[in-house]
């Protein structure tokens, strides 16, 4: 049995992505920067593939920056925005729970004169509008709040910090839609936001492709220099069959939000209860405005790599926190901004379904995660009691 529940960290290429995206690999290979008609056909598809993507994200072609991913994404907007800003201040306002994509960022951005003031975020993960308001001053230039979390899938307030930011005059707000965009409703040009980060492989589309939205107008410096490309925003030649794969893939994600969130919703919610009817077993994130497919547990007392290691002998993929994260024993810096204890984060447990996530999946889960996780929690407790087993630990 394998059962993958971390589609937070990547989810599988759907097959009408990979067929869209085929020809653009085998025999359509042209570069679309050249003139004959191997270039033109690649240059056709590519327009195409930002036409369909544009017109979803509620924006139009000439605003969309094709990059290598997320990461890429959240780069340009937030070092093309401070730079772009600097003559008028050196302040970026970024939320306590970004993902490094942003976070560290905004961290290397500090080696350059910049001042980075962290937005708080309350128990639930959720940043307050009128704090992001508190930190604003005349030098502000950016701030940045993701629209869902990775790690605990709160859902921002990002509409009301828009209409916060967009009453002072040039503070670029960004915004890190990654995880959001499988699954909520994105409009961009609604969300108030100057500029929005997506990642293809977070939709069923291919690994290594993304794309930043940037409302017309807004001021960014490139931060890939050579070729035009991209209205020279990103030097480079483009990923047609990734672009056409992501656009494909982000059409029928959009097509069918509403159906995926609601059976989610309802497979998370039993899978939810069953794991919280476990003592020491608790919910992490907002109890209601999160992502619908998205489970982070905190279990008390217990080690959750430990936890994920268990499942994945069992057969369930799953993630001890953000999959950038894995392997590093520091605590979560979402959870710790929450004011969970360094010592309680370290038994954090993400389980993410996805589309593909079955009802027969979860009922297994349900019958096996909470056995997993409460022989883990009880041994923990045991090798805790036992002064010779925690010395052995
Ligand atoms: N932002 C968020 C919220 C993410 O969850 C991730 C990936 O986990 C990224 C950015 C980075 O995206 P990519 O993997 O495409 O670089």
């Amino acid at each position: 049995m394998s059962i993958y529940l971390d589609h937070a960290a990547t989810t599988p290429l759907r097959p009408e992505a990979l067929e869209a995206m085929l020809p653009h690999l085998v025999g359509a290979f042209g570069n679309p920067s050249s003139a004959h008609a191997l270039g033109r056909a690649a240059r056709n598809a590519l327009d195409e593939a930002r036409e369909q993507l544009a017109a979803d994200l509620g924006g139009s072609a000439r605003e969309v920056v094709l990059t290598s991913g997320g990461t890429e994404a959240n780069n340009l907007a937030v070092k093309g925005a401070a730079w772009a800003g600097k003559a008028r201040g050196n302040r970026i306002v970024v939320s306590a729970v970004e993902h490094h994509a942003v976070g560290h960022t905004a961290e290397h951005l500090a080696k350059w004169g910049f001042e980075i003031a962290s937005a708080p975020v309350d128990g639930a993960g959720r940043v307050d509008p009128a704090a992001v308001e508190d930190l604003l001053d005349e030098r502000t230039v950016l701030v940045a709040v993701m629209l869902a979390n990775n790690e605990v899938g709160t859902i921002q307030p990002v509409r009301a910090i828009a209409d916060r930011v967009r009453s002072r005059r040039g503070i670029h707000l960004h915004v890190d839609a990654v995880q959001a965009a499988p699954y909520l409703d994105l409009d961009v040009a609604d969300l108030g936001a100057d500029t929005v980060a997506i990642s293809a492989h977070k939709f069923e589309g291919p690994k290594g492709v993304g794309a930043l939205w940037v409302r017309r107008g807004t001021p960014l410096l490139a931060q890939v220099h050579g070729g035009s490309q991209e209205r020279h925003r990103r030097a480079g030649t483009e990923n047609v069959a990734g672009a056409v794969g992501m656009a494909a893939a982000y059409a029928l994600a959009c097509a069918a939000k509403p159906e995926t969130r609601a059976r989610m919703l309802d497979l998370r919610t039993r899978l939810q209860a069953a794991c919280l009817a476990l003592e020491g077993v608790e919910l992490t994130g907002h109890p209601t405005d999160r992502l619908p497919g998205l489970l982070s547990l905190l279990v008390r007392g217990a080690d959750g790599v430990a936890a994920s290691v268990a499942l994945d002998l069992e057969g369930i993929a799953c993630s001890t926190g953000s999959a950038c994260a894995t392997g590093s024993p520091e605590p979560s810096h979402v959870l710790t901004s929450m004011g969970i204890s360094s010592a309680e984060a370290m038994g954090a447990l993400r389980l993410s379904l996805g589309r593909g996530t079955t009802t027969e999946e979860i009922e297994a889960a349900v019958a096996l995660v909470p056995r997993v996780l409460a022989g883990i929690r009880d041994g923990s407790a045991a090798l805790a009691a036992d002064p010779l087993g925690s010395r052995i630990a």
